[in-house]
């Protein structure tokens, strides 16, 4: 990735920066690889950031939200509403109005009390929501423990067993029409095979539909491809040939079916970098500090799940080498990007770049501290 060093020296810090040309050659590989019957819908809560947003809009994605916050999100940015998808295990009446009011395309639905409810505020409005049950297939993914989402000790979903009593509920009432089953097995599987493994379950589960009688119009898959966090400038756009080819292989579809897909971190992770400036450096006995600006408030992921994003000096990229413990000013011990990591030698003031930051970066920023959160830079302002 190429950072226009000059002008982030006149830039407070920190701040994220988004390269917008990367994320357009992202989603015109994603577009290039889709079947005519797989539709994307952009999962928002990797990155939110309007530009971003505006971008994805233009490219012709669609959305899926999980809150009521993510759903005005991207109705101000110009998404249609029957281009929106909505999950979520506790969406509140205020939410589920939201998405009624706007027309959404599909609420995926996590549980039966949530699905009486959609009925009931449906019908009051006099309206059909057209719902999807999300099912916890049981497939294991080879991700982080924290960001597993498909197997049965996870709070999503509904269980493979309790489906057909499901639907045959939902075909009782008035409120909702069924057109779909949902799925979404967790974040950063870089194993083809995962879901492969999704795809002979979503076989099973459609054959136990077809003996039944029933047929549904879509599949959506969720989302969950991992990206390249250790060499982001070899790999900068996800291997999409694969994972779409994947599905087209293995997902053995009803005539006129469609399948839609979920993808959020890898769409946005490798656009976005966390900006920084060392503030100190300092040593002790064993180790070699260096203290930057950012902090986990503005980016959590290594203190949430020991993620490591590749660290660049951007102001000496060429000076020799040292060990450092890069650390940020929280009143935190886990304020911590990495340790006994090497760099071109940092001075105070120096311009740092964490990579692969574009995804679940900026927007789980917090005000901890009473910090600031950080903005947002585009290559393109
Ligand atoms: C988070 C989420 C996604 C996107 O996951 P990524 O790993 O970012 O692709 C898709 N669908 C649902 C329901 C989610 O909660």
């Amino acid at each position: 990735m190429n950072y226009p060093t000059n002008r982030f020296q006149q830039l407070q810090t920190p701040f994220y920066y988004y390269d917008l040309q990367l994320l357009r050659r992202t989603l015109s590989e994603v577009k290039a690889h889709l079947q005519p019957n797989f539709h994307v819908h952009y999962a928002v809560k990797a990155c939110a950031t309007p530009a971003v947003l505006a971008e994805i809009c233009r490219a012709g994605l669609g959305c899926d939200c999980v809150s009521g916050g993510e759903i005005q999100a991207c109705l101000d940015a110009g998404f249609p509403a029957d281009r929106i998808v909505y999950a979520g295990v506790g969406k509140s009446d205020r939410e589920i109005n939201l998405a009624l009011e706007a027309g959404i395309q599909c609420f995926n639905v996590e549980s039966l009390p949530e699905l009486d409810i959609i009925d009931e505020l449906a019908q009051a409005k006099g309206t059909v929501a057209r719902i999807a049950f999300r099912i916890n297939p049981n497939v294991g993914a080879h991700t982080h423990a924290n960001i597993t989402t498909g197997l049965a000790e996870n709070k999503f979903g509904i269980d493979m067993q309790d489906m057909l009593p499901a639907i045959r509920h939902a075909q009782s009432l008035r409120g909702v029409e069924l057109v779909g089953l949902h799925f979404h097995i967790g974040s950063q599987i870089l194993e083809m095979n995962d879901f492969q493994a999704l795809c002979g379950r979503i076989n099973d589960l459609q054959d136990t539909l077809e003996a039944e009688d029933i047929r549904l119009q879509s599949i959506n898959v969720g989302g969950g491809l991992g990206v390249d966090y250790e060499q982001p400038d070899e790999h900068p756009v996800p291997n999409f040939r694969d994972y779409f080819a994947t599905y087209a292989r293995g997902l053995e579809l009803r005539p006129g079916q469609e399948v839609h897909f979920e993808l959020g971190r890898a769409i946005v992770a490798q656009c976005g970098s966390l900006i920084t400036r060392v503030l100190y450096v300092k040593s002790n006995a064993i180790k070699r500090f260096a203290i930057v600006d950012a902090g986990m408030t503005d980016l959590i992921r290594p203190a949430l799940y020991g993620a490591l994003h590749r660290i660049v000096n951007l102001s000496h990229p060429l000076a020799p080498e040292e060990v450092y413990d890069v650390v940020g000013p929280i009143c935190e011990s886990s304020d911590v990007f990495a340790k006994d990591y090497t760099l071109p030698a940092l001075q105070r003031g120096d311009l740092v770049a964490l990579q692969t930051a574009g995804a679940y970066g900026q927007i789980m920023a917090s005000s901890y501290n009473c910090r600031p959160l950080p903005p947002a830079v585009t290559s393109e302002e």
